[in-house]
């Protein structure tokens, strides 16, 4: 058992705990689902663990390939250890396919395949609602350095890639996604690391033949289905569940997941 300390941080699909350690952390992913800056909300059953261990497989992989991130290790169904960094106030987003904000933004046809994926920045502020920002916003008002935003933008091509190719393979587009990066603090020693969760709550996911929604957009659109596409996306993954069964994950019915302790 792995002792959480009291509570650092609370937002819409997570809450932040003091480690068992100095500099570590308790990620706890909650059922809630919220979408346009908190307007339409819900909690749909099953979401944080699916998202759990989704992340934990594709932030374990990006470690093998030698993208430094915070997760240490996941340490039940709804809670991963982590290092705690200084969170940069900024969603870097990346695009593969015009969609969503974009396409509303600029009038790009929605599903345009773009040539070469296009990085966006917005501010990391609820109260403002994400807005976007040019990469001389940040460097005026100091929310990174030119340093720091160089290496988070050479890691997020180099996370794409690897993403872009680990879900063709499982037949699924990888439309968008959103990153969120941070400060390790070790000694004297700083540096950017990858934070947060790559989940279907945070990419855009399209099954390659149907175009079918695998992620939170069966949510923001009222598509319904949202916890049999994540376990779709966890299934291609082989992500199956450890210390429980799934015995029914049907995908034409209303929602509905039941889950067995062993
Ligand atoms: P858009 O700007 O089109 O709404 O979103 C682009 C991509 O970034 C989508 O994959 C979306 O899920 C993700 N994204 C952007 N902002 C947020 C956010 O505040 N929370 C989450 N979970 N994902 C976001």
């Amino acid at each position: 058992m792995i002792h959480k300390g009291k509570k650092l941080y609370e937002g819409k699909a997570k809450i932040i705990y003091e480690g068992p350690e100095k500099g570590t952390g308790v990620q706890h992913f909650k059922d809630d689902a919220t979408a346009f800056n908190n307007l339409k909300k819900s909690q749909i059953e099953g979401k944080g663990v699916l998202n759990n261990r989704i992340s934990e497989h594709i932030l374990k992989n990006l470690n093998q390939i030698g993208i430094k991130n915070h997760l240490i290790k996941r340490i039940n169904m709804r809670e991963q250890l982590i290092k705690l960094v200084e969170i940069i106030p900024l969603e870097i987003i990346v695009r593969n396919i015009a969609t969503g904000s974009l396409t509303k933004r600029l009038g790009i046809p929605d599903g345009t395949v773009l040539d070469h994926p296009l990085i966006e920045y917005c501010y990391k502020n609820d109260d403002l609602g994400d807005p976007l920002i040019a990469k001389e916003h940040i460097l005026a008002f100091k929310w990174a350095t030119l340093d720091e935003l160089k290496k988070i933008n050479d890691m997020t091509f180099r996370i794409n890639d690897f993403m872009v190719g680990m879900f063709r393979g499982i037949g699924i587009k990888l439309v968008d996604f959103k990153l969120e990066f941070g400060r390790l603090q070790e000694g004297d020693k700083q540096e950017v690391i990858l934070a947060d969760e790559i989940s279907p709550d945070t990419c855009r996911l399209w099954d390659v033949v149907s175009e079918k929604k695998l992620d939170k957009d069966r949510f923001r659109k009222d598509l319904g289905n949202l916890i049999e596409a994540y376990q779709e996306v966890a299934n291609r993954l082989k992500i199956f569940p450890e210390q429980h069964n799934i015995t029914e994950v049907k995908f034409n019915k209303p929602t509905s997941i039941k889950i067995k302790k062993k």
